[in-house]
């Protein structure tokens, strides 16, 4: 598998898209290339003393809009192919779901478990003024996030090195998304990613039709499910699952997995594996030693939420799952697409499926340029007026609403509610768009039809500038 490129499946899908729209090769071309591409090296300074270098990357995909935007991974397996498929991927993702950014990725070859949080702030900081260095960040061009092995602190870390540069640029915080509340973070950003996969998830099973294609009744209740990487996206994937009636069947994590066919509790196993580093000893359920075995195991929704590159030709032929949601970006390499559609299992590309991330990452980009948090103006002024209306309804009809009632119909949007209905307004209305584009031209699969939709959005941006006829 060491010749394997992700990035040249990314490729192939555009290529694989491309026959549905009829551009020029050389606009096709253009579309698939990474614009920049920015490899560095830095020294840090270990706690106990001594040096180590660290390779660095961040790309920016498209600059057919700007900012570019897209997460930082830290991950010892970070290279610069890795980094630039998910560059691309960013741009076609935003692209599918109308967030007006192009694409990028950025990448530390580090395995942050083997770092103490002082030398990853070091990491963190330095690496951020590099970005500084070159233009490679700011909230005009170049907007990072979190992805793998990063989260708040560090996207934190980034915020308060940027505008520690540029103190007087009223819109640094804009520099980065993914921030803490106190610096200027949006709510429900950190849930983002997963709720949006719960949201997706929900939509493709709402869907008669294709659910009767692959054997399930529709609706999540009572659906069995097994879950690839407890982190900041499977866990929140899994617990609005779980409160939608779906049952966690198997839980695989880096070191070991869990799996109890009644269902096991996604509160308790992410308690312990906050406070002890792992889900291993979990007593409720039988430990997989294998984890990746449980990728194989009967399920009717499969959801790899780690890394890419997890379902391949070598174990695609023996998933038995009916959907394999992909909440990472890229676990199904191309060759084992091939054959899981095949065999009728259904595809909800990472494409469409992980985009609440970028989407909340979009609403916390407008709320750091408007300096003002969504609902603010407004909440008090809708409460007024529903408790108008109540009262008016009240006064018509000789109907009295109890205290509850009155509380649950004239409360005002906060932040969060206005934040997770956006989130579900573009995931679902994408959803059924994408299904119906898929319909309307033919197309065998959702992963093309994602393709078919961004391609076209971001062959018009060149179009419509003259750079194409
Ligand atoms: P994370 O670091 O919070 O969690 C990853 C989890 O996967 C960890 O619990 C880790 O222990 C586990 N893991 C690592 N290797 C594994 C293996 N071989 N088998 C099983 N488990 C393994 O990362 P995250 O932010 O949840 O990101 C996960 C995936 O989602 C990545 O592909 C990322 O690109 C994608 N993604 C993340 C976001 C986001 O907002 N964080 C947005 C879009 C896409």
């Amino acid at each position: 598998m060491s010749d394997y490129s992700f990035f040249g499946d990314v490729c192939s899908y555009i290529d694989r898209a491309a026959v549905y729209t009829d551009h020029p090769q050389g606009l096709i071309e253009q579309i698939k290339q990474c614009n920049s591409v920015y490899k560095f090296n830095f020294p840090i300074k270990l706690a106990h003393g001594g040096y180590r270098v660290i390779t660095a990357w961040r790309v920016q995909h498209s600059h057919h809009r700007l900012p570019v935007k897209g997460g930082v991974r830290y991950s010892r397996h970070v290279n610069e192919d890795e980094v630039m498929a998910l560059a691309s991927l960013m741009s076609f993702k935003c692209a599918l779901m109308d967030v007006p950014f192009g694409g990028a990725k950025g990448g530390v070859c580090i395995n942050p478990l083997e770092y103490k949080a002082s030398e990853l702030e070091s990491v963190t900081r330095r690496y951020t003024s590099e970005l500084i260095k070159k233009n490679f960040i700011s909230p005009a061009l170049d907007v990072p996030a979190p992805d793998y092995g990063t989260g708040e602190r560090e996207m934190a870390w980034i915020a308060d090195t940027y505008s520690t540069f540029f103190p007087e640029q009223i819109n640094a915080y804009g520099c980065v998304t993914g921030k803490p509340i106190s610096l200027h973070g949006i709510r429900g950003r950190t849930e983002a990613t997963g709720r949006g996969v719960s949201f997706g998830i929900r939509e493709a099973v709402s869907v008669a039709e294709d659910m009767k294609a692959i054997g399930l009744n529709t609706g999540l209740e009572g659906k069995r499910i097994i879950l690839q990487g407890l982190g900041n996206v499977g866990y929140h994937t899994a617990k609005f699952l779980q409160e939608e009636g779906a049952i966690i069947i198997g839980v695989a994590e880096y070191n070991g997995g869990i799996y109890n066919i009644d269902g096991l509790d996604i509160e308790e196993l992410i308690l312990l594996k906050r406070s002890s580093g792992s889900i291993v000893n979990y007593q409720k359920g039988q430990s997989i030693v294998n984890a990746r075995e449980l990728l194989e195991y009967e399920c009717d929704i499969l959801i790899p939420a780690a890394l890419e590159n997890q379902i391949t030709e070598d174990n695609a032929p023996r998933v038995k799952a009916k959907i394999v949601a992909e909440a990472a970006n890229g676990p199904v390499t191309k060759g084992a697409e091939a054959i899981l559609l095949e065999k009728n299992i259904m595809i909800i590309p990472d494409l469409y499926l992980n985009a609440g991330g970028v989407t909340v990452s979009y609403f916390e980009w407008l709320k750091n340029l408007s300096r003002v948090s969504f609902g603010r103006m407004d909440k008090r002024y809708e409460e007024v007026n529903n408790r108008r209306i109540l009262h008016a309804m009240e006064e018509l009809t000789g109907n009295k609403l109890s205290e509850t009632q009155h509380k649950l119909m004239e409360t005002g949007p906060g932040e969060v509610d206005i934040v997770n209905s956006g989130l579900e307004e573009i995931m679902v209305s994408a959803y059924h768009d994408t299904r119906e584009l898929m319909k309307a031209k033919e197309i065998p699969d959702l992963r093309t039809a994602s393709f078919v939709s961004s391609v076209e959005k971001i062959a018009l941006s060149y179009i419509d500038r003259g750079i194409f006829p």
